[in-house]
């Protein structure tokens, strides 16, 4: 037994090597048929360029124990089972995609019941979403801010690198990738810094690249999740992009933080990538000093961050080859997910099954890798090449950005696909 067996598990499903979904990652997610046989949502799992029906096989008695999970249009039921449900239901799943398995291989008429193309369908949000927060747990992403907008020579704020910074997000704006976003209006400064504000439509529309968790298990109100049980009460993970209008941004964000700027639209990938299939991937994060207080710091030194590639591209109406503008890793944050859960409960706020709580904008050290327009045409001074006849400053409308990441191990990849978004003037 010297490979590990997730290593050679294979589906009789063929899964190309670069493919986001082999047998390995098993994600779940929420979709419709295109067309009949079924007009409601139905709960999937991406196996290769099929989804696999869990809504049907429940309906065929395939999850006995687990009556009413797959048949909502969301996948928060699932969620709320206990962890130990959850490793059962993606082992099920496993062996009955395994190529050594007879039962669903076999079985051409089962096949064309619970195997979808992955074309025939329409992926829709995932969860319904409890409460959303955005933490800023990226040192190189605070930096360049701080120093674009504060002072060069100091730009984290004292508090920065002793707790990870967050603010609340709104839940109801949340939207599955593929829902296009009209660039929003709001107060804009026509003549910075004269502080006469005027309406109009942002002219600095920019995207943030994120991961997010969504919580399977809270926490009750007035208790705190301590940071060795943080990463326990995570589901599983997605892509996210946290749309963002700078100049609205910068006008109203002091003193209370983002607001409007934000609350217009935030994108995340369909498919939820749970915590065991990413569990091989993670590694440890950057040291921390100062050390952090007590709470932020785990009893048994573990590994704590997810080596997750992002890349960011830009595909204009003119549908010329994208570039691929930022190319950064999860695992250059500087907070972890345990320790932002951590914070989060400290103080007796509740979590709840539902929550989805995403990183900050991911950038790393060298310019390529910065996971903003803010950063990567540094504050518009310097626009960047998103083809072969194109820059960019800021986004344009017609502009698509497409969020893509994964897990590379040597035989196979587990990906999160894609979360895109489609600019559209303002309405
Ligand atoms: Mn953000």
């Amino acid at each position: 037994m010297s490979k590990s067996p997730s290593n050679e598990l294979q589906s009789f499903i063929s899964v190309a090597k670069d493919h986001p979904f082999p047998i390995q990652n098993l994600p779940y997610g929420v979709f419709q048929a295109k067309r009949a046989p079924f007009p409601q949502a139905h709960i999937g799992v991406a196996i290769g360029d099929f989804v696999l029906d869990l809504t049907i096989l429940a309906s065929l008695g395939f999850f006995p124990s687990l009556q009413g999970v797959f048949d909502q249009a969301c996948l928060n039921p699932l969620m709320a089972t206990t962890p130990k449900q959850w490793q059962q239901v993606r082992q099920k799943i496993s062996a009955l995609l395994a190529s050594t398995n007879p039962e669903l291989r076999d079985n051409p008429s089962l096949r064309q019941k619970v195997l979808l193309p992955h074309c025939e369908v329409t992926m829709l949000l995932p969860v319904k979403i409890a409460d959303y927060t955005d933490f800023y747990s990226s040192r190189e992403h605070a930096v360049n801010v701080g120093t674009m907008f504060r002072d060069k020579d100091n730009p984290l704020l004292p508090n920065w690198l002793h707790l990870p910074v967050g603010y609340h997000g709104r839940a109801s704006s949340v939207v599955v990738s593929g829902t296009p976003i009209h660039r929003p209006r709001g107060q804009i400064l026509p003549n910075p810094p004269e502080p006469q504000p005027i309406l109009a439509p942002s002219r600095r529309l920019d995207f943030e690249v994120e991961l997010a968790g969504f919580i399977g298990h809270g926490n009750p109100l007035g208790t705190a999740l301590t940071i060795d049980d943080a990463e326990a009460a995570v589901f599983g993970m997605v892509l996210l992009n946290d749309w963002s209008a700078r100049d609205i941004q910068q006008w109203e964000y002091v003193p209370l933080g983002p607001f409007l700027s934000k609350s217009f639209a935030t994108t995340i990938s369909p498919w939820v990538v749970t915590m065991e299939a990413l569990a091989p991937f993670m590694v440890e994060g950057p040291s921390q000093d100062p050390e952090p207080l007590a709470y932020l710091r785990p009893k048994i030194r573990r590994k704590s961050h997810f080596n997750i590639e992002l890349t960011v591209k830009i595909l204009s109406k003119l549908g010329l080859d994208p570039a691929i503008i930022c190319r950064t890793n999860s695992k250059n944050l500087y907070w972890s997910l345990a320790q932002q859960i951590a914070h989060h409960t400290i103080a007796g706020c509740n979590l709840q099954s539902g929550d989805l709580l995403a990183s900050g904008t991911i950038s790393g050290k060298d310019p390529g890798s910065y996971g903003s327009l803010l950063e990567l045409s540094w504050g518009g001074k310097n626009p960047i090449k998103i083809n072969t006849q194109e820059e960019r400053k800021f986004l344009e409308d017609g502009d698509r950005i497409i969020l893509e990441g994964y897990c590379q191990a040597p035989n196979y990849r587990i990906g999160f696909g894609t979360a895109e978004g489609l600019i559209l003037p303002s309405s």
